[in-house]
């Protein structure tokens, strides 16, 4: 099954990086700090417009470059490693503008190119995209090989 050495390759692409997470499979990605567990949805790409957030407003040149899917997973890991760095009040922010933009219907969502932007420029999605980016300059040979080997198992 390629899902299965999707789902294995994404693992070992996450410990690798941080032997402290786990992984599973979900309909969403998402990471979950109290369980130290990254959630990734392998069966789609549905971003919600977070490569073109990556090119156009964190203005990273190199987005294209790597799997979409590699980014997903280094933007997932990049939470657990910078849940410090933001505080109390940027995360009470990005929550209420998390809670809002969760009663948005996902249709709507697709297409609304402001909408998207307020999710990511919150603290804690920034920061994450930020030390994603950040992995990726300083390891690009490693993660140009990740990327072969994820766009092979779609
Ligand atoms: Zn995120």
């Amino acid at each position: 099954m390629k899902l299965d050495k999707l789902h294995s390759f994404a693992a070992t692409i996450v410990r690798a990086i941080d032997p402290e997470l786990t992984v599973d499979q979900s309909d969403e990605n998402s990471y979950e700090y109290a369980d130290m567990l990254v959630r990734l949805n392998l069966r789609d790409d549905e971003d919600f417009g977070f490569m073109r957030h990556l090119r156009e407003v964190h203005l990273c040149v190199f987005a294209d470059d790597y799997s979409p899917m590699l980014w997903t997973i280094l933007h997932e890991v990049g939470h657990a490693q910078t849940e410090d760095d933001f505080d109390e009040d940027e995360y009470a922010e990005g929550l209420n503008t998390k809670l809002a933009l969760a009663c948005v219907p996902p249709a709507e969502l697709r297409q609304n190119v402001m909408l998207q932007d307020k999710y990511f420029d919150t603290a804690e999605e920034w920061l994450a995209t930020e030390w994603a980016i950040d992995y990726v300059r300083e390891h690009s040979a490693r993660c140009k090989r990740w990327s072969r080997i994820l766009e092979s198992y779609r």
